[in-house]
C-alpha cells in the first residue's frame, strides 16, 4: 500500500463546512484537520471507512461538525458512525458532541459525562484560532461539553467496522484514560497522544511517568514482535515502526529519577494553572 502516492489532498472549500481540511490517505482512510487551529496545536481526526460501521478516531475541538463535514463530503452516509476519543483532551474530545455514538476509555469516561476541563487541559488563546467560528467568538469562551458515551472501552476491546477491526490497547501515561487503536492485520497503529513525532507530554494532571514508561515497553515490544508498521498519531506526521521504537526507547531511557522529579514539579503548576484557569472560567460564565 503506497501511502504518500495515494495522498490526494482537498480542503474544505466554501460554505459552512470550510473548518475541516481533509486527505485520502489510503483507500477508506482519510486524514483530517481543523485549518483555522494552529498547526503546532490542531489535533489529527481520522476517518476509517468499514463495511458495517464507520469510524472515526479524536473530534477536534467541536467548534464546527465534524459529522456534519463528512456527511456533506459523501464520506459517511446511511452506516453507523462512531466517534472513539484517544483521551479526553480537549484538543481530542471537544468535538465530541456532534456525534451521536461515542466511545472512550473507562478511566476517562467520568470525565467526558461531567464535561471536566480541568481533566481535559482545556487552554484555548484567540492567537491560536486564526479565524473565529463565529462573530463575536472569544477564546475564554471556549468549553468541552459533557457528553453520554455510548459505549465505554477497556483493554482488549474489539471495534468491529466489518471488514476492518480495531483493537483497544489501554496506554495510560500521558493521560490516565489514553488508548492507542490497533489494527492488527494491516500493522496499523492510531496512536493519540501516546506518542508522536515530537516531545511526549508527561506533566499534565493525570499523567504518570512510571505508566509511561510501561506503555512505552509496551510500544516496543508491539514493534519487536513486527505488529506496527504505521503509526497514525494524534498530532503532526505519520510515522513507522522504527521511529516508534526510537521514540518509545528514548523516553524510557531519559525517564530517570531527575526526569521523574522535574515533571512532577511541572505538573504541580501545571495543576494548579489549569485548575484556576477552569474554575475560574466556571464562575465568570
Ligand atoms: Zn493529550
Ligand atoms: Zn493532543
Amino acid at each position: 500500500m503506497s501511502w504518500d502516492s495515494a495522498a490526494v489532498e482537498m480542503d474544505g472549500g466554501s460554505g459552512g463546512g470550510d473548518w475541516f481540511w481533509h486527505r485520502e490517505v489510503s483507500d477508506g482512510l482519510y486524514l483530517i484537520r481543523e485549518r483555522f487551529f494552529e498547526a503546532g496545536k490542531r489535533a489529527n481526526m481520522w476517518l476509517v471507512q468499514g463495511s458495517q460501521r464507520d469510524l472515526v478516531v479524536d473530534g477536534g475541538l467541536g467548534l464546527s461538525s465534524l459529522p456534519a463535514f463528512l456527511r456533506a463530503r459523501g464520506l459517511v452516509g446511511a452506516k453507523p458512525l462512531l466517534a472513539v476519543a484517544t483521551h479526553v483532551h480537549f484538543d481530542h474530545s471537544g468535538g465530541l458532541h456532534h456525534f451521536e455514538r461515542v466511545a472512550v476509555h473507562r478511566a476517562e469516561a467520568g470525565a467526558l459525562m461531567r464535561g471536566d476541563n480541568y481533566e481535559a487541559v482545556t487552554w484555548l488563546s484567540d492567537a491560536e484560532i486564526s479565524r473565529a467560528p463565529r462573530a463575536g467568538w472569544k477564546a475564554d469562551t471556549y468549553r468541552v461539553k459533557a457528553v453520554q458515551p455510548s459505549r465505554v472501552l477497556d483493554e482488549g476491546d474489539v471495534i468491529n467496522l466489518g471488514n476492518r477491526q480495531l483493537t483497544v490497547l489501554h496506554m495510560p501515561g500521558h493521560s490516565r484514560g489514553c488508548i492507542c487503536l490497533h489494527d492488527q492485520e494491516n500493522h496499523i497503529l492510531f496512536s493519540g497522544d501516546v506518542v508522536y513525532n515530537g516531545a511526549m507530554i508527561d506533566w499534565l494532571p493525570y499523567s504518570n511517568v512510571s505508566d509511561y514508561i510501561q506503555t512505552c515497553n509496551r510500544l516496543m515490544t508491539l514493534v519487536n514482535n513486527n505488529l506496527v508498521k504505521k503509526v497514525l498519531p494524534g498530532h503532526f506526521e505519520s510515522f513507522d515502526g522504527e521511529r516508534l521504537y526510537n521514540l518509545a526507547s528514548s523516553y524510557v531511557a531519559n525517564a530517570g529519577v531527575c526526569h521523574k522529579i522535574s515533571s512532577f514539579a511541572v505538573r504541580g503548576i501545571a495543576s494548579v494553572v489549569l485548575w484556576f484557569k477552569n474554575s475560574r472560567r466556571q464562575v465568570v460564565r
